[in-house]
């Protein structure tokens, strides 16, 4: 079929045969990392923008919430397991069959790993 295109700022980019179908060009890249769907209305977009451009959604800080959500709950797993720990080693000196040459490095290292594990969940409290 002959075909005749009229009007100004067509280009020929060349021969066809066949159908050609022409659709828009997708404006979202599914697969650029900077774009997320509004947690509110779905509408995709940058998710480091401060609100949704088409329902005001407040993106940014729903994003920052559930990092922050996201790190005080590893941090907090981090500091209770220090603290297990450090109780443990703390308990291991009132056993009967630990040696006596041990006892002193178990409370030693209990106390470090209870420091460090009250440490982490106060510094966890205090992520905002
Ligand atoms: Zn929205």
């Amino acid at each position: 079929m002959n075909q005749r295109i009229d009007g100004d700022g067509n280009i020929q980019v060349g021969h066809f045969v066949g159908d050609l179908t022409i659709s828009q060009p997708d404006a979202v890249d599914p697969s650029n990392p900077n774009m997320a769907p509004c947690p509110a209305c779905g509408n995709y977009g940058y998710w480091r923008i401060e609100e949704c451009r088409r329902c005001g959604f407040p993106i940014l800080k729903f994003v920052l919430d559930k990092e922050n959500e996201y790190r005080r709950k590893e941090m907090s797993t981090k500091g209770v397991i220090a603290i297990v720990i450090g109780a443990a080693l703390m308990a291991m000196t009132s056993l009967s069959w630990i040696p006596d040459s041990w006892k002193g490095q178990c409370t030693i290292f209990g106390l470090v790993a209870l420091f460090i594990g009250f440490a982490i969940l106060s510094a966890a409290d205090k992520v905002r």
